[in-house]
């Protein structure tokens, strides 16, 4: 059914319940992948991102280190992952793990999120010894590391259950997870795209055990590969229903599939689903931004990556429910083809302002460091946030 063929009763019966917000339910978000009214998905999501976030947008200044890229896993949609013995796997002994991250240190970083493979040999110890030292070094950076795929590999590797494993990182600077590994929860599809074992069961446990810490966690969806809209509801519904009983997420962020660089260096593709996929287009993209917008009520930021949607996407993606923008990587490959890179603070100043949004610098647990009005001659461009749909 779409937006021309979707009964008007029902329409006008989901955009009742949005503005009286009332909770949606699975046939609901359903209906509302099966529109392609795009405007008036985004004018709702737009609604209910107003209603919580005003027209600011967060964003931090944040930079990703991968300690290893050696992973005992190959799952289906990973361009990542490297064997033991290929010519560009590598594992970071400490104090290059350190001085790469000072390296990008400068500009006033907030935030270093670190994911890694997971290596077959690396011990336990490793870990915590990492993250003391790049407490020392930067003591100014909060560390957001690890997904909950990396936590129950860690109690796998020490012996030692989640809760210990999170107490020992926490203590050794751990600020937050990070919110991958989650994919698709649907074990169908689940089935044939991902190659370890953390599923819906040991991934909620462990974001569960991390609020409990008190530890404010994202959570990710990744979509656009061979799931259907149906399973990016159930993944949402999932997130909700945990959220409702610890509250501890602090952002939802769907991330697009992304096919590997035709010119991998080594030639070789390891994205085992780039065969019989392709990318998502920019309007199922902004679907999906203003259909989780609206499903997942009570998470209060949607998050925007700039890196796998890329700049013009993402400054749309503003008024289709996302509130918050991730700079740490951007896509001009899409482009330009020149490789991703990182944004800096004025890059995101001003994509967020020729938006017509106000920014706010936020740290890792979303509070506020700092709100930018905005330099006269940027305000002046929009006196209110630009709605497509107008
Ligand atoms: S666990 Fe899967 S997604 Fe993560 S690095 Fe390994 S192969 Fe890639």
């Amino acid at each position: 059914m779409d937006a021309g063929l979707m009964d008007a009763g029902l329409k006008r019966e989901l955009e009742a319940k949005v503005y009286a917000g009332e909770r949606l339910t699975r046939e609901d978000g359903i209906a509302l992948y099966e529109s392609d009214d795009l405007a008036w998905l985004g004018r709702l999501a737009h609604h209910r991102r107003t209603e919580l976030n005003g027209d600011r947008v967060m964003f931090n200044l944040s930079r990703h280190l991968h300690l290893t890229n050696v992973c005992s896993a190959s799952c289906a949609y990973c361009s990542f992952q490297r064997k033991p013995g290929e010519t560009d796997a590598y594992a970071m002994p400490v104090d290059e793990a350190v001085r790469t991250a000072r390296a990008m240190a400068g500009e006033q970083l907030t935030e270093l999120q670190v994911v890694n493979g997971l290596h077959p040999t690396l011990p336990w110890r490793y870990y915590p010894e990492v993250l003391r030292e790049l407490t020392a070094a930067l003591p100014d950076v909060k560390l957001r590391c690890f997904t909950a795929t990396e936590i129950q590999w860690f109690e796998k590797i020490s012996g030692l259950p989640a809760a210990e494993v999170l107490d020992e990182l926490m203590a050794a600077g751990l600020e937050s997870l990070t919110g991958g590994g989650a994919e698709i929860f649907d074990e169908e599809v689940r089935r044939q795209i991902v190659d370890h074992d953390c599923h819906w069961p040991d991934w909620s446990r462990i974001h569960r055990l991390a609020h409990e810490k008190g530890m404010k966690t994202p959570a990710t969806m990744l979509y656009g590969h061979i799931e259907e809209p149906r399973h990016r509801v159930d993944h949402v519904l999932r997130l909700r229903e945990l959220q409702e009983e610890t509250g501890g997420f602090a952002v939802f962020v769907p991330l697009r599939y992304q096919h590997d660089d035709v010119g991998a260096p080594d030639g070789k593709i390891r994205n085992k689903l780039q065969s019989r996929t392709t990318m998502a287009a920019p309007a199922e993209s902004l679907k999906t931004f203003a259909v989780s917008r609206l499903l997942f009520d009570n998470v209060p930021h949607v998050q925007c990556s700039t890196g796998t949607h890329g700049l013009s996407v993402a400054q749309l993606a503003l008024n289709f429910g996302a509130d918050d923008l991730d700079g740490s990587m951007a896509a001009y490959k899409i482009t330009h083809d020149a490789g991703a890179h990182p944004m800096h603070r004025d890059d995101l100043l001003d994509l967020i302002w020729d938006a017509g949004f106000q920014p706010v610098e936020r740290t890792t647990r979303y509070e506020v460091i700092r709100e930018y009005d905005g330099a006269p001659s940027l305000a002046e461009r929009r006196s209110e946030p630009q709605q497509v749909w107008a």
